[in-house]
């Protein structure tokens, strides 16, 4: 079933019933896994042989999830955790430590960026916020000797800004720097990352794959592409652990180092771990993806194409709009839709904005995105409210930018709840 088309892996993904089985992934709700061979289970604490040992680890239901996202975004295995914070932090701190630096894209999600500039910062892991949209030179001249990741988000949030593929993999290849990319608004449905030069990808499955708002989560895929040992830049792979009996994870596992080490040593020492309930609500999620996307995508367009005329919007942001700074890197890489998240300006900025989120009615006010709801927020006073004004203008959030994440409702009611609202204003 490897070779399934993406909407035939949302629903076949991962699981697949034995003879009698349920037809359904189960949830393991178990902590633990018993044996009857003392030697076996001291295997597998060795690695020397897979299996499942306690749920802090791994859970056959976990398991199930992680196999359906590498498989529709093209890796060669996910490790799963319990919010895309825990996969952004996760996904870094196996590969950086103290004295590292990060050079990531400044168009990013409020919490990544916190994440990297504060907590991040005050553990000796230093970071870089560029313009993505510099040319390769300028963006190149902010490579250390030091630096071991380069950072982005396939569409930034809530910016929009569409990140140029070609350009930031040239960099990484030449600079031998793994290339990490947040993939959350795209999903793989729209857009895989790793078949564009990114070398791992990492999602906040809370948005579009769980799609319900019913459970937070998160993933990180490797492609298994990028060589550790040539790079020389990643000793704790490449080098003897000794807190796994002298073991070089890249010798022992090749391609799979980096997973086997973000599972045996993250989420061992971190405990960051996705439970079995939130990984079966996922799972569930994704069988639906396509259908999902398809309609986010449309009516996101239509929405867009409306807002855009009213008289009382100064400005929309949306990749699939002509006026949008990235329309044609958006052209070019996503193919199948621009997702459904847009963000716009209301004329008399932010007393407007609040004024027109008091009167919306089948639209909520949640902190949320990826929905199937429509919903907004007003991420200067709420997703995005520690950043600075300078931080806000860095990552493309104006004050009164409102952000639009459209559902899949019949677009009509949309719209005119919109209009109804936008009247009050
Ligand atoms: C929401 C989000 C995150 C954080 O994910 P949580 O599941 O809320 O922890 C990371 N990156 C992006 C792009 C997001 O939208």
């Amino acid at each position: 079933m490897e070779n399934l088309k993406d909407d035939s892996i949302c629903i076949h993904g991962g699981y697949k019933a034995k003879s009698g089985e349920s037809q359904v992934l189960p949830t393991h709700q178990s902590t633990t896994y018993r044996y009857y061979d003392p030697d076996k289970l001291a295997d597998l604490f060795d690695l020397k042989e897979e299996g499942f040992i306690y749920s802090r680890l791994g859970n056959p239901t976990v398991a199930a999830f992680e196999k359906k996202m590498a498989n529709l975004e093209k890796g060669i295995g996910a490790v799963a955790f319990s919010s895309g914070q825990s996969a952004v932090l996760s996904s870094i701190l196996n590969i950086c430590k103290k004295g590292d630096h990060i050079l990531a894209s400044s168009k990013l999600y409020g919490g990544t960026i916190t994440l990297l500039k504060s907590t991040l910062s005050n553990f000796g892991i230093k970071v870089t916020l560029v313009d993505p949209n510099l040319s390769q030179k300028e963006i190149s001249k902010k490579i250390q000797n030091n630096t071991k990741v380069i950072y982005g988000e396939t569409i930034g949030n809530p910016g929009l800004n569409i990140l140029d593929f070609e350009k930031f993999s040239e960099i990484s290849k030449k600079n031998n720097i793994v290339f990490i990319v947040d993939n959350t608004f795209a999903t793989p449905y729209l857009f895989k990352p790793l078949k564009h030069g990114a070398d791992i990808v990492v999602h906040s499955a809370t948005k579009y794959i769980d799609g319900h708002a019913v459970a937070l989560g998160g993933v990180v895929i490797d492609s298994g592409n990028f060589n550790w040992e040539a790079s020389n830049k990643y000793p704790s792979l490449t080098k003897p652990d000794e807190s796994y009996h002298g073991i070089i994870f890249n010798e022992k596992f090749g391609k799979q180092a980096y997973l086997t080490k973000l599972r045996v040593k993250i989420l061992r020492d971190l405990g960051n771990t996705l439970s079995p309930q939130n990984a079966n609500l996922l799972h569930r999620g994704l069988e639906t993806l396509h259908l999902r996307m398809d309609r986010h995508s449309e009516n996101a367009l239509k929405v867009a194409k409306f807002l855009e005329k009213h008289p009382k919007i100064t400005w929309v942001n949306y990749p699939f709009l002509e006026s949008h700074d990235t329309y044609d890197l958006a052209k070019k890489y996503l193919k199948k839709g621009g997702s459904g998240v847009l963000s716009f300006g209301i004329k008399g900025k932010i007393k407007s904005a609040k004024r027109f989120m008091k009167s919306i009615d089948m639209i909520s006010l949640v902190t949320h995105v990826g929905d199937l709801r429509t919903s907004v927020l007003h991420p200067a006073s709420t997703s995005h409210r520690q950043l600075s004004d300078e931080e806000l203008e860095e990552c493309g959030v104006k004050k009164e930018l409102i952000r639009l994440s459209v559902g899949i409702e019949s677009c009509d009611d949309i719209i005119n709840d919109l209009k109804k609202a936008l009247k009050e204003v």
